[in-house]
């Protein structure tokens, strides 16, 4: 079956937008990070927001994670994974599952830029350890335009 996607002209200049910066409720500790200028974008319907963590299926809140060592890339090539940091639990499948569902959303968007929440093992540029996380990680590794957001 062949299934057609349309855009339009406003939907083709959306930018994405982590979705906790957007003010949605999705962070691991129930809260958002909400900065007013992305919340503004929300609301005018000129953004695409997302949030990794929950379309890998995880819940909020949840227990905070990790990354076990390296960085989003090595997870994406299996060769460390993600944590949870304070009980036990692997993570990393939600967390690769979270990634693959952004990319397939920025590959159909095609957004000039995507902003990023910065110090998240999913989101930040440089994930609180100077390194990327899983979903910047994958997205920078797909040519994507990726804008850190304290
Ligand atoms: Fe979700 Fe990313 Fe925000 Fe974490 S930083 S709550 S993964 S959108």
């Amino acid at each position: 079956m062949q299934v057609k996607i349309e855009t339009n002209e406003k939907s083709a200049r959306r930018i994405m937008v982590s979705a906790c910066l957007c003010g949605v409720s999705c962070r691991y500790d129930g809260d958002s990070s909400c900065r007013e200028r992305f919340r503004i974008l929300l609301e005018k319907d000129d953004c695409i927001p997302f949030c990794p963590e929950v379309l890998g299926g995880l819940t909020t809140p949840r227990p905070p994670a990790v990354i076990s060592s390296g960085d989003g890339f090595s997870v994406l090539d299996g060769e460390a994974g993600v944590i949870y940091r304070d009980i036990d639990g692997d993570v990393s499948a939600e967390f690769i599952k979270g990634a693959e569902a952004a990319l397939r959303l920025a590959r159909i968007i095609q957004p000039p830029k995507i902003y990023l929440k910065e110090r998240s093992p999913s989101c930040g540029v440089y994930n609180g350890k100077g390194t990327p996380g899983v979903t910047a990680a994958s997205l920078i590794r797909n040519g994507f335009a990726v804008e850190p957001v304290e």
